[in-house]
C-alpha cells in the first residue's frame, strides 16, 4: 500500500486531523505547525495527542509531517526576520518532538539579493545552533523551484547546506514534484536521470518524503504554481512512475494540490490504484 496523505488545514487538533485524513482515505498527512502566515503557536494538548497517536495506531496511519510556516526565512537581510524564523524553527522542532520520530519541513529560505553563498553559509550556521542531539524529530529541507532569489531550486545549494551544518544526520530532504519540475529537473521525462543525479549530489538516503504535485506551468518556469494530478504539465503517466519508482515508493506522498477535501479523497483514490504493490 502507498503511504499517502495530503495537506491538512484542520485547527482543532491532532485527533481531528487524525478523523479527517482517514475520512479521505489517507494513511499519513501533512499539516502546519502554526498559523502559516507565522504568529503564535496553539499550546500543546498533551490528551488530545495521546488519542490521536491511539487513532492512529489502529487506523496504520504514521509519517506525520509538520510544515514550518512559508513566511519563514532565516537568510533574511534583517536582522529581527532572522532572529523570529530562528527561533520559530527551534520552538516548532520541540514541539513536534511531541509526535516522536516525526518529521519537520521548512523552505531553505530567499537571500534577497545577499548573494547564495551568503545565504547558504546563514542556512547553514542557523541550524547548527537549533539541531540537537537528543532531537528525535527528523527536519527536512525542500526542493524549491528557485523562484526569486529562493535557495534550494539545485539539489547541490541543498548539498552544501546539509555539509556545514554540524548534526547533518538530523537533516533529510523532502521532494516536490511541482518545484523540481519548475526549477528545470525533467522528472516528467527522465525520472531515472534526475534521481541518479539527487544521488550522486545529495544521497538517496537524505531523501525522506515527497510532495507530490502536478505543476501549472512548463519545466524550468520557476513559478511554484501547484496543479491538480494528472491535470498539468507533468502529467499522470510521469506521477504513477513517480510513486512507483524503486527509490522512492516506500516513502511517504503528501498531496498540495489545489483542493477540498473531496478532490484530495479522488486523488488519494487514484494514485492508490496506480501502485503497483
Ligand atoms: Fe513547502
Ligand atoms: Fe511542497
Ligand atoms: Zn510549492
Amino acid at each position: 500500500m502507498l503511504k499517502i496523505g495530503c495537506h491538512l488545514s484542520v485547527s482543532d487538533g491532532f485527533l481531528a486531523m487524525g478523523k479527517v485524513a482517514d475520512s479521505i482515505g489517507a494513511n499519513t498527512f501533512q499539516y502546519f505547525s502554526r498559523n502559516p502566515r507565522g504568529g503564535a503557536a496553539k499550546a500543546i494538548d498533551k490528551k488530545d495527542i495521546a488519542a490521536f497517536l491511539d487513532f492512529a495506531d489502529q487506523h496504520g496511519m504514521g509519517d506525520f509531517l509538520a510544515h514550518a510556516p512559508y513566511t519563514l526565512n532565516l537568510c533574511s537581510d534583517k536582522e529581527n526576520i532572522r532572529k523570529f524564523a530562528l527561533n520559530t524553527l527551534q520552538d516548532d522542532i520541540g514541539r513536534t518532538e511531541n509526535l516522536p520520530g516525526s518529521l519537520y519541513n521548512f523552505h531553505p529560505g530567499s537571500h534577497v539579493g545577499q548573494g547564495k553563498e551568503t545565504g547558504i553559509s546563514i542556512v547553514s550556521e542557523a541550524l547548527s545552533q537549533i539541531l540537537r542531539p537528543e532531537q528525535t524529530v527528523t527536519v527536512l529541507l525542500e526542493t524549491m523551484s528557485g523562484k526569486g532569489s529562493e535557495l534550494g531550486g539545485r539539489f547541490e545549494e541543498l548539498r552544501e547546506i546539509i555539509d556545514r551544518v554540524d548534526l547533518h544526520e538530523k537533516l533529510g530532504v523532502c521532494l516536490d514534484t511541482c518545484h523540481v519540475h519548475d526549477a528545470g529537473y525533467d522528472i516528467a521525462r527522465d525520472l531515472d536521470g534526475v534521481l541518479t543525479e539527487f544521488d550522486r549530489v545529495i544521497g538517496l538516503k537524505r531523501l525522506r518524503a515527497v510532495h507530490i504535485n502536478d505543476s501549472k506551468n512548463t519545466r524550468e518556469s520557476r513559478k511554484d504554481r501547484h496543479e491538480t494530478i494528472g491535470n498539468g504539465q507533468i502529467g499522470l503517466e510521469a506521477l504513477a512512475r513517480v510513486i512507483n519508482h524503486e527509490s522512492l515508493r516506500s516513502l511517504p506522498f503528501y498531496l498540495e494540490t489545489p483542493n477540498e477535501l473531496e478532490g484530495y479523497a479522488q486523488e488519494i483514490a487514484l494514485l492508490q490504484g496506480l501502485y503497483i504493490s
